[in-house]
């Protein structure tokens, strides 16, 4: 089969801390092919990505013109800087300072759009999920770490660098003195109140938690705090929650319940139900930010 016989199509990645979800697309952004390369360093990391890709597009008798990334971070998202798509300064082993594009480039040899998992996961939710047809909104992961990117007045807030929503100051919870915070720039920040590790750290494993314990009225009294904010500063249209701590029972009802309450009416753009929101792409999200950022061949 000649070169002009093949059909085209898209690769999108959504390159965590311990898992590489990788996907080929049609041109339309529906998967063709998929799957999920555990994180081993860099270089095995990679040969196992582009063996990946190289098999999918031989498979389909496919070539691949664009790859987009949505990349775990701290990265470089500024597409005129020239350390564009570089991990910057990160304990993961192996990784910091690694030219992530570059050398994705150089092992499939097409041209490659990076940006962070958030702002990945933001754009894919904003083009097909929950907030499709909005003019604004967030996405807040809440894992490890807590991290958020923010669409409004047609672009992403802070582009090219990003929000650190995730270091914001918050109100206590009454029951929940004591506890230092495990941020280690800040101590009690969100982050370090309402990340997967503050959990732990005062409560033992999250997902061993039952449904009715403390540590998720304390959990959703932040979030709701962290929404608060992001209505109230950028009025956005929704409120996106994403990340393994989300998938707890009943935790979105009670950041919805906890938010009713802080909010007090003030602002009633919309019912709180439609405005704070787990993915309506679930854990593809960040894959499908990566596939969406391949298809307009550039950030944004
Ligand atoms: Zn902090």
């Amino acid at each position: 089969m000649s070169e002009d016989e093949r059909k085209q199509v898209l690769g999108g990645i959504d390159a965590g801390g311990t898992t590489f979800k990788c996907a080929l697309a049609g041109l339309d952004g529906k998967i063709i092919a998929r799957k999920r390369v555990p994180v081993n360093g860099p270089d095995l990391t990679i040969v196992a990505v582009a063996a990946f890709f190289r098999g999918a597009m031989a498979t389909h008798h496919a070539t691949m013109t664009r790859l987009g990334v949505a990349s775990f971070g701290p990265v470089d998202i500024d597409p005129a800087s020239e350390s564009y798509g570089t991990i910057l300064d990160t304990p993961k082993p192996g990784w910091a300072l690694c030219d992530l594009r570059g050398r994705l480039h150089a092992a499939l040899g097409v041209p490659v759009h990076i940006e962070t998992d958030v702002n990945g996961a933001l754009l894919a939710e904003m083009e097909w999920g929950v907030a499709r047809g909005c003019a604004s909104a967030a996405y807040v992961t809440v894992g490890t770490g807590i991290g958020a990117g923010i669409y409004t007045g047609g672009r992403l807030l802070g582009h090219p660098v990003h929000p650190e929503f995730g270091h914001i100051r918050l109100q206590r919870h009454p029951q929940d003195a004591g506890f230092p915070g495990s941020c280690v720039f800040h101590g009690d920040c969100l982050e370090g109140l309402a990340s997967a590790k503050a959990l732990q750290d005062r409560f033992g494993d999250p997902g061993l938690l039952p449904a009715d314990h403390l540590a998720w009225e304390i959990e959703a009294y932040y979030l709701a705090q962290a929404c608060l904010a992001l209505v109230l500063t950028a009025r956005v249209e929704r409120v996106i929650l994403g990340g393994g701590i989300l998938l707890a029972v009943g935790l979105i009802d009670r950041v919805r319940t906890a938010y009713d309450k802080l909010m007090n009416g003030y602002v009633k753009d919309r019912a709180t139900a439609e405005l704070i929101t787990t993915p309506g792409l679930g854990d593809d999200a960040g894959l499908m930010g990566g596939i969406l950022l391949a298809m307009r061949g550039s950030e944004g």
